[in-house]
């Protein structure tokens, strides 16, 4: 069972309120690469990065099973590179730099040896180039799943609306949920959203766990309450490939199993978070998976006598 994941490898300056880093590993396909090689292998990455990406990362990736024949390395130029300061509430960050560099003339091509997977991850990306993916696909995978920002809600909305069309999971955080859809109430923002294509739709609300919908179901996950919140960049995109790592793995994509599906991208979200970049990812061995994955069986189960 193979996960095509596409989006942005980059370097990061953070800071939040318990430190700074100038240059730290970061970048959509980044994370979700370290989150799902946990759950099912091969990961086969699309990305662009520049002379500057260090060869280690790629090495470290490919050693967790991770392919990067779809990586470009464009030998002139640097890689893709933002910057974000975080508050003392960490649910909302300033973007204070995006340099595309590598990105500006990046044009994606699915290596022939990627053609089949079952499951497509489109991480944070340009819509066009999510598209373009999409469209060199031989066979549609069995679930196109697709993360986006606010950033291309500003600038490309039409070929962004035009991808949302094709996927099957839609993945956004509260703000972006209320500015796609014009609405404040999330139930409401939701039926909008599936009504604009996908069968599935997932609000990640921070600190305040994730909603999925489909039809007229909704499911709610919590975010583990942790002691520190180190560093949140990359939990989104951890979170995707939690989720998708794990349906992979049990090559089941109806609603229930998406439950545990969205538990699971919680789990990985939560270890992302206490330390700065993709570090606390690379740590992590299954027993702390399944650890973590009991403390929130903990957490959500009561019992309830009805009068
Ligand atoms: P997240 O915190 O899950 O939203 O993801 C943060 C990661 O997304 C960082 O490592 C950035 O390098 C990357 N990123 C930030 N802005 C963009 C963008 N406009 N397109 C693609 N990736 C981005």
């Amino acid at each position: 069972m193979s996960v095509i994941t596409v989006g942005t490898m980059a370097f990061d300056a953070i800071e939040t309120p318990f430190g700074k880093v100038d240059k730290i590993i970061g970048g959509s396909a980044t994370y979700v690469a370290y989150a799902a090689g946990n759950f099912v292998k091969p990961i086969q990455q699309i990305s662009i990065v520049g002379y500057d990406f260090p060869k280690e990362e790629l090495e470290e990736l490919q050693s967790r099973g991770v392919q990067t024949e779809g990586v470009e390395i464009v030998p002139d130029k640097k890689s893709f590179f933002w910057s974000g300061k975080y508050h003392i509430d960490m649910n909302t960050r300033d973007t204070l730099v995006t340099d595309l560099n590598v990105l500006e003339d990046f044009n994606p091509i699915v290596p022939d040896s990627y053609q089949g997977a079952e499951f497509l991850m489109l991480g944070n990306l340009m819509p066009k180039l999510q598209l373009s993916v999409i469209n060199q696909l031989k066979v549609r995978p069995k679930l196109i799943v697709m993360d986006t920002m606010n950033f291309w809600m500003d600038i490309a909305l039409d070929d962004l609306l035009e991808v949302i069309k094709k996927v099957d999971v839609l993945l956004v955080n509260d703000g972006e949920a209320r500015q796609l859809s014009g609405e404040v109430s999330f139930v409401k923002a939701a039926r909008k959203i599936l009504d604009m294509g996908p069968r599935f739709l997932i609000i990640k609300k921070g600190e305040h766990g994730a909603l999925l919908f489909h039809e007229n179901h909704v499911f709610f996950a919590p975010a583990l309450p942790l002691e520190e919140v180190f560093d949140p960049t990359g939990a989104g995109d951890t979170f995707a490939g939690g989720f998708i790592g794990y349906l992979a793995k049990t090559k089941d994509i109806s609603f229930e199993n998406m439950k545990t599906a969205i538990i699971v991208g919680s789990a990985m979200a939560s270890f992302c978070v206490e330390k700065f970049g993709p570090e606390r990812l690379k740590e992590i061995t299954k027993a702390d998976i399944d650890e973590r994955l009991s403390e929130f069986v903990q957490l959500v189960n009561f019992d309830i006598d009805l009068v």
